[in-house]
């Protein structure tokens, strides 16, 4: 049997049109800012990126500012708002640490939105902010994911961005799960800043991008140069950001294939169930790719642990960067504190072969059923 990559949404495998860029923009060298030959083609290997990227996600390549990732990406919309006067957060309780860590970490007062049990943001509750705003609070701010990393739950972002705009306020939103699986237009959305990653879509790690619409004032983070038109200072990481342009050109062309994938998900959560598995946010329109699971009184680890034995790479539901996996905080928000700490991701994508999720459902199923057997068996 040979190995399953059932991880996707912690990293997709690098796309070949992505690695040959990379290689290529390394051997070619050259720093965007030096006004030589060298440097103008680097420049411009950059810009034809900064265009693939924002195909990917419906925005002017004009405001497009690259980053080092996600994280970074996320950081400058949020830090940029609370510079500019934000004093109170909304952010949705399923949003990913790297949302929820750095509104806590701005100074401002967070204020969690509550989701439905399905996993969707509570539009009425967010409603009920918006109607309390007091002018002390400066100008309302939302952070609302587009798609949820541990589920692939939706969100209603398009609903939300009207009521937020009602409030004259700034939607941002975190779109690093869903570029590459759904198509995304982020102003048709509404959103005023978007961010994405290059890892999640089978680029290179080290690279991401932010989006942001006229609504929106960036402020600087990083100070220094006058790099990414003043918005992010250091020579950028234009090996990284090349292979991300390829590897969102690519993904651009091949939504339609990745949409397919639901049928293998659906096909797999079907025998899951039939199993003992409990699918989450399945009743929600979802990622193509991703399927969130649990086993009741099967540790999430164990899950994970006994899959890699059978040669089957998932995630638990809740992975920290540090590996140790504790009660998922998006479960919890939707009401599953029995499930939190037993649930499975299993994400799919670009490399993935519909034999994978049968692997998968195979051992699965095979460690479920020892795990029960264990359990049953009394103690010698
Ligand atoms: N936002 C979401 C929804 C994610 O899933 C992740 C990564 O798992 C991030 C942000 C962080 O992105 P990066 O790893 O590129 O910093």
């Amino acid at each position: 049997m040979s190995a399953v990559y059932l991880d996707h949404n912690a990293t997709a495998p690098i796309r070949p049109e992505a690695l040959a860029a990379v290689n290529t923009a390394l051997i070619a060298g050259g720093n965007p800012s030096s006004v030589h030959a060298a440097g103008r083609a680097a420049r411009a290997r950059m810009e034809q990126a900064r265009v693939q990227v924002a195909a990917l996600i419906g925005a002017p390549a004009s405001t497009v500012v690259f980053t080092s990732g996600g994280t970074e990406a996320n950081a400058l919309a949020i830090e940029s708002a609370v510079a500019s006067g934000a004093r109170r957060l909304l952010v949705s309780a399923i949003e990913h640490d790297a949302v929820l860590e750095t509104a806590r970490a701005s100074g401002a007062q967070v204020e969690l939105m509550p989701v439905h049990s399905d996993g969707r943001l509570d539009l009425e509750a967010l409603s009920a902010a918006l109607k309390t705003w007091n002018t002390a609070d400066g100008r309302p701010f939302v952070a609302l994911m587009l798609a949820n990393n541990e589920t692939g739950v939706l969100q209603p972002v398009a609903e939300a961005a009207v009521l937020v705009r009602g409030a004259g306020g700034w939607l941002h939103v975190d779109a690093v799960q869903a570029a590459g699986r759904i198509a995304i237009d982020s102003r048709a959305l509404g959103a005023d800043t978007l961010a994405i990653s290059s890892h999640k879509i089978g680029g290179p790690g080290g690279a991401g991008a932010l989006t942001f619409g006229p609504r929106a004032t960036l402020v600087r983070r990083l100070h220094g140069g006058g790099q990414e038109r003043g918005r992010r200072a250091g020579t950028e990481n234009v090996a990284g950001i090349v292979g991300f342009g390829a590897a969102a050109e690519v993904a651009l062309y091949a939504l339609e294939a990745v949409s397919a994938q639901a049928e293998w998900r659906d096909g797999a959560q079907a025998a899951l169930a039939a199993a003992g598995a409990v699918p989450l946010g399945a009743d929600a329109p979802r990622l193509p790719n991703t399927l969130c699971i649990a086993a009741p009184g099967f540790p999430a680890e164990l899950q994970v642990m006994a899959l890699d034995l059978a040669g089957v790479m998932v995630s638990a539901g809740s992975a920290c960067s540090s590996g140790k996996v504790k009660a998922s905080h998006v479960l919890l928000a939707m009401g599953q504190s029995d499930l939190a700490g037993a649930a499975i991701r299993i994400s799919g994508g670009w490399s993935t072969k519909p034999d994978d999720w049968n692997q998968m459902v195979e051992a699965w199923i095979t460690a479920y059923d020892r795990h029960a057997a264990r359990r049953r068996a009394p103690a010698a």
